[in-house]
């Protein structure tokens, strides 16, 4: 593809995850029928308010004709809105261009969220959680390194609000210092995946969790999980490991024992400084070297293709880092050079910076950092001919990334040649 510029459906996915969409009744009245989002819809000052309460639930997650998935940021300012209804069908409307609306559809509110385990515990919180055809596993989210500090330091990631052991964790029984699931917390697991599976076609499971600080014990927890998957995976359903990055001899017995079919251990931030800074917690009890060695040792088990880290693309730009959207882009490609020469695919969702919102350019170098990311992005990748395996991860499940919108963008072209 060209270099140049994103087209089709990576740059309608960009396009809209940047400027996110404005209220509408359509919009809100498709939140009964739909995954919710996280995020409710906050009215601005002076914007228009059919509901009067200041806030709506919205949709999480569009997803277009193509079954491009793309999530829903809220914003009054936006151009693009909702028009339609469940009957007729709903359309992604720009102001700019109402003559070529886009047809969607929302992320379904699945049945087996109101569902109940066999014990009767609600099903929905049972750890498990679907977007498009990946089902997440994260039945013990609580990280331990939010619980201490180091010197002074607090070890939990900078961008992570999710990991904290708290109430929110506890009707997992996850406890801190104990390494084992409980077998309840297994079983409701296990009553949750069959429900999904027989409502929705799943491709691909991702196991996560929060961290422990002594990597041996979080893949004695990971084993102990993903064997509990695999015998109730009677489709074969590929599974990812999505631990930290964990001891060699362990990721031997997942390969030996074929517990699962990918890793993604997620390195976030390319940079030994700036995994320091971002990532203390996996600074500190792994190290960056050592994180990268896991990497590598898991592209010798499981071969390239098969190997993934995560990373928030855009924390670069947090004000505290000093750096211009060139200077930030110039690293993250470094590190998308070097990995991809290890083999090791990563993979970037858009963070967008808590910092530096009060700058005027705030949006555009956000946007041309993601851009410039993206289309550099891909001629590495192609030059190392790493695409992304669809039993990891697919343009139906990728909400906050593009490379599976550029893969198959790419396949369908050479197609057609
Ligand atoms: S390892 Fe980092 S990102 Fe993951 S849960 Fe812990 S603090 Fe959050």
């Amino acid at each position: 593809m060209s270099t140049s510029k994103l087209a089709g459906s990576p740059a309608l996915k960009t396009d809209v995850m940047f400027e996110g969409i404005r209220y509408t009744e359509a919009l809100g009245a498709a939140a009964e029928h739909s995954l919710p989002n996280f995020y409710p819809y906050r009215f601005k000052d002076g914007e228009h308010d059919p509901t009067g309460a200041g806030k709506a639930n919205i949709p999480y997650l569009i997803k277009t004709g193509d079954e491009t998935l793309i999530r829903i940021l809220g914003n009054g300012d936006s151009l693009w809105s909702v028009a339609g209804d469940r009957k007729s069908g709903y359309r992604l409307v720009n102001d700019a261009d109402t003559q070529n609306p886009v047809e969607i559809d929302f992320e379904p509110m699945h049945g087996w969220t109101q569902a109940e385990t066999s014990d009767g515990f609600p099903m929905a919180q049972a750890g498990v959680s679907t977007h498009g055809d990946m089902m997440v596993i994260n039945v013990a989210p609580g990280c331990e390194y939010f619980l201490g500090k180091v010197d002074g330091k607090a070890m939990r990631c900078t961008f992570c609000s999710y990991g904290a052991p708290d109430k929110r964790t506890a009707h997992l029984g996850q406890e801190v210092g104990q390494v084992g699931i409980p077998e309840i917390t297994l079983q409701r697991m296990c009553d949750a995946i069959t429900a999904i599976t027989a409502e929705t076609q799943i491709r691909h499971i991702y196991l996560v969790g929060g961290s422990l600080t002594d990597p041996r014990q979080e893949g004695e927890r990971f084993l102990q999980l993903a064997q509990v998957v695999k015998d109730n995976n009677p489709n074969s359903i590929p599974v990812t490991l999505g631990s930290g990055a964990l001891p060699d001899d362990v990721l031997q017995e997942f390969y030996d024992k074929d517990l699962v079919q990918a890793v993604c251990f997620n390195l976030e931030v390319w940079s030994e400084k700036l995994f320091a800074e971002v990532c203390p917690g996996k600074n500190h009890y792994v190290g960056y070297d050592a994180w990268i060695e896991s990497l590598e040792t898991a592209v010798s088990l499981w071969g390239r293709g098969h190997v993934y880290s995560a990373m928030v693309a855009g924390i670069e730009l947090e004000p505290q880092y000093e750096m211009e959207w060139e200077q930030a882009a110039d690293l993250v490609v470094q590190g998308v050079e070097d990995l991809c020469g290890r083999g090791i695919i990563p993979i970037y969702s858009l963070y967008y910076p808590v910092g530096g919102k009060d700058r005027s350019d705030y949006q555009s170098r956000l946007r041309s950092f993601f851009e410039h990311l993206a289309l550099h992005y891909t001629e590495i990748r192609q030059r190392y001919g790493l695409k992304v395996w669809d039993g990891f991860m697919c343009h139906r499940c990728a909400y906050m990334q593009l490379e599976c919108d550029i893969d198959r963008q790419q396949n369908n072209l050479e197609g057609e040649e």
